[in-house]
């Protein structure tokens, strides 16, 4: 393993275009929004940016971010040759984002995402337009040799993301996968994943459930189990305002029950835009350097990854748009 840990974010870069809207539009109708917004998003690129500046302490006086243990963090992806690119680019590497690898496709668009905030609730909807994101193949080997944990998401051709998990695999990294938006996954893929960190949603459809029948009542014991019997080591699925529930091959295995962790209670949420990528992204800082809230090194602690995951999105749900509203270490 290289000395200093390095996490590589595999995934899209996009443009949000976000209005705010006191209601969603029927259909049919037109209705004016109370406001609108050009930011960076793209599942991967949020990631990384969580990545980065959860491992890293703001200083005083202008000088550079302290990184935590060293960490780098890497960003692997496609951008086309527009006015978006320079600007998402530009963003990542202010936040310490290594964008080395980031290709730059001459006619191709840059990824958007098209999004409604309904502003009563903070809920959004959110519509993807793939562009240059969708110009890998299973043919392209992306995992890059110094990484220790690689992160997935499926904003990305899936044949890329299944050959790659399976490539990081066998280079013994710890692979993570956050399984949205939510496409069916050959049983093989889960095999090879260390951590699979997904919405209530997503679950329910992975599983072969209906994603409308999820509710206060559903057993997240069971719908972890499906995936642990696939051969995944750590279920995580997140539940908005009610946390998350987990559970782990290793406690499976020594009969202990999954556990819930409540989410952070806050004053008002403002848009949940990126609570779910800063939290895959602060799971894998910890993934990366599980020694950094203990002190001694112990291994990587699931429940330490969690509260600190858990703590970090409820900063996001706060705050509007998609990174800028992911916090700093300093923050927390
Ligand atoms: P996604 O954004 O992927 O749909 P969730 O909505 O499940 O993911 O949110 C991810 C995490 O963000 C939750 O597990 C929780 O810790 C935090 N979170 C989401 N909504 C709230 C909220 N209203 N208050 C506090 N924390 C929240």
């Amino acid at each position: 393993m290289a000395s200093s840990p390095t996490i590589a974010v595999i995934g899209s870069l996009n443009v949000d275009l976000v209005s705010r809207v006191p209601r969603l539009p029927a259909a049919g109708e037109t209705l004016t929004a109370s406001s609108f917004d050009i930011g960076s998003g793209g599942k991967g690129a949020n990631q990384a940016v969580a990545c980065a500046r959860l491992s890293q302490r703001r200083q005083e006086d202008g000088r550079p971010p302290r990184k935590v243990a060293g960490m780098q963090v890497r960003m692997i992806g496609a951008v086309g040759q527009d006015q978006f690119a320079g600007d998402l680019l530009k963003g990542l590497e202010r936040d310490g984002v290594d964008v080395g690898s980031v290709r730059r496709l001459a006619g191709q668009k840059t990824g958007v995402s098209v999004i409604i905030v309904e502003e009563k609730s903070g809920e959004n909807r959110i519509m993807f337009s793939p562009n240059a994101n969708y110009s890998f193949s299973g043919k392209d080997n992306l995992v890059p040799d110094d990484a220790s944990v690689v992160v997935f998401q499926l904003e990305f051709p899936i044949e890329a993301v299944l050959h790659n998990i399976k490539v990081a695999k066998a280079k013994g990294k710890q692979v993570i996968l956050n399984p949205a938006p939510a496409v069916p996954l050959p049983d093989e893929a889960y095999r090879n994943l260390d951590h699979l960190i997904m919405n209530e949603t997503e679950a329910a459809i992975l599983s072969g459930r209906d994603s409308a029948s999820v509710d206060a009542n559903t057993d997240w014991t069971a719908v972890a189990s499906d995936f642990l019997d696939r051969g995944v080591r750590n279920v995580v699925i997140t539940l908005g305002a009610q946390g998350v529930f987990y559970q782990t091959a290793a406690r499976r295995t020594s009969n202990l029950p999954g556990k819930r962790a409540a989410a952070r209670k806050v004053e008002s949420v403002v848009d949940t835009t990126a609570a779910g990528d800063t939290f895959v992204g602060a799971y894998a800082v910890q993934v990366a350097n599980p020694a950094k809230r203990s002190y001694s090194f112990r291994g990587f602690d699931i429940d330490d990854a969690i509260g600190f995951a858990v703590g970090a999105a409820a900063v996001t749900v706060q705050r509007t748009g998609a990174q800028s509203s992911i916090p700093w270490l300093d923050e927390l």
